[in-house]
């Protein structure tokens, strides 16, 4: 059998508690003014965390060496996503020798896990994702990117050349 008991007027009396729990968060703020050395968290933005090189940041399209783009719109990436945020449209190609491209290519990074699956997936390393990982965004639309923000965004600096191309490039010895 269980005894419920009933809280006596002591007991849901809470100014004390409220009182003692300010008392050590306001003894905690005068600490760290003036041990600013000793805080774990980061300034931001004013200073910012550095993130190692493995990790998974915002998604990147590389583009050829002749500043195309190097995905050939086979879906893989899409259809290995297991947030099913990647849309990509494909369409025919001038050259005969390019048997189709993406004419949109967007990543809802809403529903994105950042799993890096569709990096792993694509057979000719059109898709990365790099070290950046600050996205601010005023609406749900600004987080949709789409292949000009995945391509030529201006952190890219123009496009960001495919390992394929650096390889041939640097087999090449140019
Ligand atoms: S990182 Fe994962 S969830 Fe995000 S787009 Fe790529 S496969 Fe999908
Ligand atoms: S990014 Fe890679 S896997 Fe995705 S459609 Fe383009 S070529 Fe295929």
């Amino acid at each position: 059998m269980s005894i419920v008991k009933r809280p006596d007027i002591k007991s849901s009396w809470y100014v004390t508690s409220i009182v003692k729990g300010m008392a050590l968060t306001f003894r905690n703020m005068i600490y760290n003014i003036f041990h600013k050395d000793e805080m774990p968290t980061v300034n931001y933005p004013e200073e910012k965390y550095e993130y190692g090189p493995r990790f998974k940041g915002s998604h990147i399209l590389t583009v050829k060496k002749d500043g195309s783009i190097r995905c050939t719109a086979c879906m893989l990436c899409a259809t290995n996503c297991p947030a099913d945020c990647i849309s990509i449209t494909a369409a025919e190609h001038d050259d005969p020798e390019v048997e189709k491209f993406p004419i949109s290519y967007e990543i809802d990074t809403l529903r994105c896990v950042y799993c890096g699956f569709c990096e792993e997936a694509c057979p000719v390393d059109a898709v990365r994702m790099g070290p950046e990982w600050q996205q601010p965004g005023l609406n749900g639309s600004s987080f949709v990117h789409d292949i000009q923000h995945l391509t030529r965004r201006p952190n890219l600096k123009g496009g960001y050349l495919s390992i394929l191309d650096e390889e041939e490039r640097h087999n090449s010895g140019i």
